[in-house]
């Protein structure tokens, strides 16, 4: 299983459906009385081979064959070769490593807190010129790319759900570009960067791709005749040490074998409810590409394969956006998201919050309960935030 061959040349995952390579990506060749899946691998030390070369795993730090197994499965769903990482953010800073003392990055006005942090600690430091652009509108993102040494993309955003037009960016980026694309929000069920032009995804997989709010994980995926760039990551990896756990990684994968009926199931909830919050008088906008009058609407329609499972809803300040958290009971107030379970949370209450995000907004993660409970229980708290 350590040396099995990439997921481009895996006879067994080139012409399967995301919903069979869910499931069967990974798994060990079957031998009799072996397990089906791959065991969790609990190592830093392996027995040494006369030849130390990259087809022997070396040392903890360099390599796991539980890793090994969940790359194989996120890189058989992306189209190209995984890298898993201790978190979203270890794999952020490992790209982010790749951008050039004085070096130009183009990122959201809107995205994770997170990476939009790291970008500015990072600027300082290494004199970096940092563009920041709406990813809704391409010429904006275009223009705002010549020159540039990386242009960083999350569609749709978090937490203000924008959609960026990844083919038209992925066909007119300017090829000496590295083009990211953090495909956290849609997963590759909804769109496959790597195919559009990206040369690098992303994903914080602690979200939807493990799914059950236990794990912590991080996941870049580089296409699979790009040996440069999977390597420069492979060795900050390597030298950095922000490694994926065994037991991390055998979560995330088990995980990600049900990734395509949860992601349906949420979908398909999404969508009734954020019908509905469009209809309550106490909700002033409801950001949802799968709403015919969402500004990313057509283009949702046009490139993805689904509106995906998150909805933000805009409420007329924080006092009221807060007590509407407050007053929901099945909806668990949490940050994070993606899991089966059903979370929302004010991302203003992070004092650290861009200043962009309304005061107001509230960012819905759908889980896979049934909708009625969930309508309810977002009604009620609705109802009473009402003047009466
Ligand atoms: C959560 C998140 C991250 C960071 O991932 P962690 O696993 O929390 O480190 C990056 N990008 C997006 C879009 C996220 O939602």
């Amino acid at each position: 299983m350590i040396n099995q061959p990439l997921p481009s040349e895996n006879p067994r995952s080139t012409r399967l459906h995301p919903e069979t390579l869910a499931v069967t990506a990974g798994r060990p060749e079957p031998v009799a009385d072996a397990p089906l899946n791959p065991p969790v691998v609990f190592a830093s030390t392996y027995v040494g081979a006369p030849d130390t070369d990259s087809a022997t795993i070396g040392y903890g730090r360099y390599g796991n064959p539980t890793w090994q197994a969940l790359e194989e499965a996120i890189g058989a769903l992306e189209g190209g070769r995984a890298l898993t990482f201790a978190s979203g953010m270890a794999a952020a800073h490992a790209v982010l490593e790749l951008v050039p003392t004085s070096g130009v990055i183009v990122i959201p006005y809107n995205c994770y807190l997170g990476v939009a942090e790291a970008v500015d600690r990072r600027a300082a430091r290494y004199r970096w010129q940092v563009r920041r652009v709406n990813v809704a509108d391409s010429k904006e993102v275009l223009a705002a790319a010549q020159g540039a040494d990386v242009v960083w993309i999350e569609s749709p955003t978090n937490p203000t759900i924008e959609v960026a037009d990844l083919p038209t960016l992925g066909k007119n980026l300017p090829s000496k570009s590295l083009f990211v694309v953090d495909n956290t929000f849609a997963t590759p069920l909804l769109q496959r960067p790597l195919e559009l032009g990206a040369d690098i995804v992303l994903h914080s997989a602690t979200k939807i791709l493990s799914g059950h709010s236990d794990v912590l994980l991080g996941a870049i995926v580089t296409r699979g005749d790009d040996a440069q760039t999977f390597e420069a990551l492979d060795a900050i990896r390597r030298s950095f040490g922000a490694t994926p756990g065994a037991m991390e990684a055998y979560l995330a994968l088990r995980g990600l074998r049900t990734l395509p009926l949860r992601l349906a199931q949420a979908q398909t909830n999404a969508q009734v409810l954020a019908e509905r919050l469009v209809d309550h008088r106490g909700v002033q906008r409801v950001r949802f590409p799968g709403l015919p009058t969402d500004p990313g609407n057509e283009l949702a329609r046009r490139t993805m394969s689904g509106f995906g499972s998150l909805i933000s809803i805009d409420l007329p300040d924080a006092k009221t956006a807060d007590a509407f958290v407050e007053g929901c009971s099945l909806w668990v107030f949490a940050t994070s998201l993606g899991g089966v379970e059903s979370t929302l949370e004010r991302r203003r209450r992070w004092s650290g919050e861009l200043q962009s995000v309304p005061e107001g907004l509230v960012r819905l993660s759908v889980g896979i309960e049934h909708v009625e409970d969930l309508w309810a229980d977002l009604a009620q708290a609705l109802d009473r935030g009402l003047p009466g």
